[in-house]
């Protein structure tokens, strides 16, 4: 059952669901999922989304926050883009029936760290799952968009799949849909598209602590990177701060950690080592509200200093209903936990929580494929830099995911190719996975090794050691992946080894350190060049 449309969309977080919404206005979209969904980093996303709404607030004041986190490497054009369209693509949403939390009628506007304004719109503290929900009520009612859900994109069809144009060159490529895992089936189909957009999501679980939920297992940069798309500055990974603390019996390794938002900080949360001190006043004269990767290494090197586990988050000095009224969400979580956070500190650790870099994008969501797009936080669209501003990643989803659907509009418009005989999947001569024990070490291995080697602070020794075992661990999961019938684990690790090596690879070209790049070799920016991107491309395929 070979599957065709104008459209696919894979992914089903913001990106995804408000994208297939807007080119469903005018074509057919097909739009899948590997689980549920409403299962998606986007669900977990707390603080809100960044906008220039408070009539006290400039447009300018936006876009300086943004450029000073992104540490000189922001695309200044995408940055307009995202700050200039952002107020359009929030009242989009406010009317797909997304219920932002008001008050006396108005949005209210929080501040987070590194905000020179109160500019965040918000749904109390569970942002991403209201926006969620608004956005997959307004799908059901759209006839346009069949959603298909425990669907797995494996592999991009383009010309290296069909049998006489393998030769094609890489700048000459297509995309024209994915070969795709029927997960409850465990069968493999193919479905064609004259256009196809990744919306797959971030890449966390590729360190052994991440506030990302299961499937960030970074499908849509491994798939791109196979496809030999252009991928760029995948050395940047934003590590939250203050994620709940917790010990390997609380949970599992892929359940992620529980995030204790920014927006505790901004309230008038401290950090405290586990003497009771505070400590951040020795690190930045912003104190908590410093940007995340300040606040991160602070952490980390107070945790190194004093060889503990975590750090304390205290916020009892605020009233209960106070904290009731602003962080319902994370009063609850960690009461769970048996923590009363209006009486007792929060243990807390920082984890991998956003990848800056991804697939290189231009102004409309392309790729460097034709008929690929991607939008989310799987793109480098260049609104980030070197560190992402708090909240610009929902917003820079919409803005960018309704710009794809204005240039794939005209694109399907004028569409007059042909799409070529792609083979179905051949899975013929390979076995049924018996040893299953040898993906999850694997996929724990490579955890391990993000974790400690190319984690918050960096050396060339470290990346060195780390580029080999993940080499070694490729191997193994190529040799393993030939033979066996696919499933989706074999599938997932295939891409946290491919993540691994992007991020890897990346942080080696970068002889200094930038924003969330910090490395003891090179401790300070290059001042003598202009910064630049790091590309990265296979060219193997
Ligand atoms: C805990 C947490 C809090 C956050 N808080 C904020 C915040 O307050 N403000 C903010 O701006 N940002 C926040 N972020 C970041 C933000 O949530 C994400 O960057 C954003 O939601 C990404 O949206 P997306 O649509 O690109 O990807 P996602 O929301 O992750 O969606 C990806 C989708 O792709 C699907 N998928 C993945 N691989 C495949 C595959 N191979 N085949 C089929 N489907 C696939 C997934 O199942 C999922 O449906 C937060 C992130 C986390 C983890």
């Amino acid at each position: 059952m070979a599957l065709k449309t104008d459209v696919l969309v894979i992914g089903s977080g913001i990106a995804g669901l408000f994208t297939a919404l807007q080119v469903s206005e005018y074509t057919d979209v097909i739009l899948i999922t590997k689980k549920n969904q409403s299962e998606s980093n986007t669900n977990y996303a707390q603080g809100g989304i960044a906008s220039v709404i408070d009539t006290k607030d400039t447009f300018e004041k936006h876009i300086e926050d943004t450029l000073v986190a992104g540490a000189g490497l922001c695309n200044k054009k995408a940055v307009s883009i995202l700050v200039h369209e952002g107020p359009d693509r929030i009242y989009d949403l406010i009317e797909l029936g997304t219920n932002f939390t008001r008050k006396n009628g108005k949005l209210d506007l929080a501040k987070e760290g590194g905000h020179s304004m109160h500019r965040i719109v918000h749904a109390r503290d569970f942002t991403g799952q209201e926006v969620e929900r608004a956005l997959i009520e307004s799908i059901k009612l759209h006839p346009n968009i069949t959603v298909i859900e425990d669907t797995l994109a494996i592999d991009l069809l383009t010309e290296h799949n069909a049998n006489n144009l393998k030769e094609a060159t890489l700048n000459n490529r297509n995309c024209w849909g994915a070969y795709v895992l029927l997960c409850n089936q465990n069968k493999v189909e193919k479905i064609t598209s004259k256009v196809t957009v990744l919306a797959t999501g971030g890449l966390g679980q590729v360190y052994l602590h991440t506030t990302n939920p299961a499937i960030a297992t970074g499908d849509g940069y491994a798939m791109a990177y196979r496809s030999g798309a252009l991928l760029g500055n995948m050395e940047f990974i934003q590590f939250h701060p203050t994620s709940l603390y917790t010990t390997e019996k609380d949970r599992d390794f892929h359940t992620p950690a529980f995030l204790i938002s920014e927006a505790v900080r901004g309230f008038g949360g401290i950090l405290r080592t586990q003497d009771g001190n505070e400590f951040m006043e020795k690190y930045d004269s912003r104190k908590e509200l410093a940007p995340r990767d300040i606040v991160a290494r602070a952490i980390d090197n107070e945790l190194k200093r004093r060889g503990d586990e975590f750090v304390y988050l205290d916020i009892t000095h605020k009233t209960k209903d106070d904290i009731l009224e602003h962080f319902p969400n994370i009063f609850k979580t960690c009461m769970k936990y048996g923590i009363d956070i209006s009486k007792n500190y929060i243990p807390v650790v920082p984890a991998a929580h956003y990848a800056c870099g991804g697939i290189v994008v231009d102004e409309f969501a392309r790729t460097s494929l034709k008929g690929l797009y991607a939008c989310g936080e799987v793109t480098m669209t260049g609104v980030h830099g070197a560190n992402r501003l708090a909240s610009n990643s929902l917003l820079e989803a919409v803005v960018f995911g309704y710009r794809a659907s204005m240039d794939i509009k005209d694109l399907i418009k004028k569409y007059e190719s042909e799409i070529p005989e792609i083979p179905d999947w051949d899975d013929s001569g390979t076995l049924s996975a018996d040893e299953k024990v040898l993906i999850t070490h694997s996929t724990k291995e490579v955890k391990q090794v993000m974790w400690d080697y190319v984690g918050i602070v960096r050396s060339n020794l470290r990346l060195e050691r780390a580029s080999t075992r993940i080499h070694n661990i490729f191997l193994e999961t190529e040799n393993l992946y030939k033979k066996t019938k696919i499933f989706e684990d074999i599938l997932e690790l295939r891409n946290l080894v491919a993540c691994a090596h992007m991020i890897i690879k990346s942080a080696q070209l970068r002889k200094e350190s930038r924003g969330l790049h910090y490395t003891l070799d090179y401790p300070t920016p290059d001042f003598l060049t202009e910064p630049k991107e790091t590309l990265i491309r296979n060219t193997h395929t």
